[in-house]
């Protein structure tokens, strides 16, 4: 249903830009709003918002610290992944989709690396779109792309030769199968493509990242995406391993070398670019592709604090993400925009960011990654039905002052507890608390027990993540 209507105590058309509205009706048709009109408040206390988006994530299973990998960094994390064995592709996705959407963020930019494996992919994507179909958020879907580097940033088998004995026969087996050619994934793209691709589910090139794609992947897909127009979505200098990896193999720049072989271009979002460096995000902004700051996930697992004052200093376009590893690991879009504001505002008196780019960050600029939208969110006659609805009444419970600004106590204090409705295009996904697609605890309580039942009965792998998590340690400290 998108066609709807809502009258609101306070809206917010454009967050920091323009001014609040005291008292306004809504009506959209078509996922359209066709009337935003001055009304008496009608005293429930609504605050009507442009919705949020998540413009990296990975749509997981279990979060980081279920695996037993907290507080574990990036490169020993990825290996945790392994632990948890591959269980029905909807029934995953639609529970992450869910929560995503029940703690705010109506678009979700799906980087789909780690696959379920139970049906042929591209059945498993059309799982995937179902999923989302249901829940009704929108979708961008990056199909993971890889070639080489399984392990560590460095050959598979000069990082095998380096292990003990026992280990390395272990791991041996899950890296011996050879990759498929880029030809080869990128036809599966394409089918894919042909499956899922379309309203609300945005099929984009998703290659994991430059040190796990070789040159002539990196190559197909900058002249498959300039052919076709299909975007690209990329994790690029998450952390401090792969700077120095990135130093070592390009001393001409990594995106210098991402420029030269055609990938960066406004199709392009950068997931992360947290060991960036000025003149690398000069090139972003000059080229107009997007960087998608995870700045939970940058914490959480080790990787550090993105230069997010200095990206947009340079007039890069940026976007957030939540990849999947929010402050407390709970998909929350509002906290994990507070956490973005707070780190990145600047200190004292300067101001790095703005309040009104702060909310472009966590909606706007994540619509063109996610969905390829390039237009402005601000809520307006003709624009998406993208809505954010909070309860203001909770929200500003000690309110006293007529003149302190609605978007202040957003900024400062609002969390998806405050949620009162979330709808895009016009589709209401969440009200009052509850996913109105799907039935998110049934989906839950069948995820967990799905994956309590395909839990391999010997420890053997976790005991072999563990034991590699030394080991990579040592490789990436280069000590003994
Ligand atoms: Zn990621």
């Amino acid at each position: 249903m998108s066609t709807g209507q809502l009258r609101a105590d306070w809206l917010l058309a454009s967050p920091g830009q323009s001014p609040e509205q005291q008292g306004a009706r809504l009506a959209w048709q078509d996922g359209r709003l066709v009337e935003l009109a001055a009304a008496a408040p009608d005293g429930r206390g609504l605050i009507v918002l442009p919705g949020l988006c998540n413009a990296h994530d990975h749509a997981r299973a279990v979060r980081a610290s279920a695996l037993g990998a907290f507080d574990r960094p990036l490169e020993s994390w990825l290996m945790y992944l392994g632990v948890i064995p591959g269980v029905d592709a909807y029934l995953t996705a639609a529970s992450s989709l869910a929560r995503s959407a029940l703690r705010g963020a109506g678009r979700v930019m799906v980087h789909y690396t780690r696959i379920q494996g139970l049906l042929p992919l591209v059945e498993e994507a059309g799982q995937v779109a179902r999923a989302a179909r249901d829940v009704g958020v929108q979708v961008g879907f990056a199909v993971a792309m890889r070639d080489r580097q399984n392990i560590a940033y460095a050959d598979d088998a000069a990082v095998l030769a380096s292990l003990p004995p026992g280990l390395r026969a272990q791991l041996e087996p899950r890296f011996a199968k050879a990759p498929a050619s880029p030809a080869m994934q990128l036809a599966l793209v394409d089918e894919i493509a042909a499956a899922c691709h379309g309203p609300g589910f945005n099929v984009q090139y998703g290659p994991t990242g430059v040190q796990w794609c070789s040159d002539a992947l990196l190559r197909a897909i900058a002249r498959a995406s300039a052919d076709t127009g299909q975007q690209v979505h990329m994790h690029l200098l998450e952390t401090r391993y792969q700077r120095e990896w990135a130093d070592r193999e390009f001393p001409q720049g990594i995106v210098a070398y991402l420029r030269d072989i055609g990938l960066l271009s406004p199709r392009l979002t950068l997931a992360h670019c947290t060991w960036a460096r000025p003149e690398e995000l000069a090139l972003i902004a000059e080229s107009g592709a997007r960087i998608a700051v995870n700045t939970g996930s940058n914490l959480g697992i080790r990787s550090g604090i993105a230069p997010v004052a200095q990206m947009l200093a340079a007039g890069c376009r940026v976007a957030m993400g939540l990849d999947g590893l929010a402050l407390d690991e709970d998909d929350d879009a509002l906290r994990e925009l507070r956490l973005l504001h707070h780190l990145h505002k600047g200190w004292g008196y300067e101001t790095a960011m703005s309040h009104a780019q702060a909310w472009r960050v966590a909606s706007e600029q994540g619509r063109h990654a996610i969905s390829g939208i390039e237009t402005e969110a601000t809520l307006a006659p003709g624009a998406r039905a993208d809505l954010l609805v909070l309860d203001g009444r909770a929200l500003m419970d000690d309110r006293l002052f007529e003149d302190v600004p609605v978007l202040d106590f957003v900024l400062a204090r609002a969390t998806a507890g405050h949620i009162h409705q979330v709808a895009v295009e016009g589709r209401t996904l969440v009200h009052q608390g509850r996913v109105l697609g799907v039935d998110y605890p049934a989906l839950m309580r069948e995820l967990m027990s799905s994956l309590r039942a395909a839990l391999p009965g010997d420890e053997v792998w976790r005991a072999a993540v563990r034991a590699l998590n030394g080991e990579l340690a040592k490789h990436h400290t280069h000590c003994c």
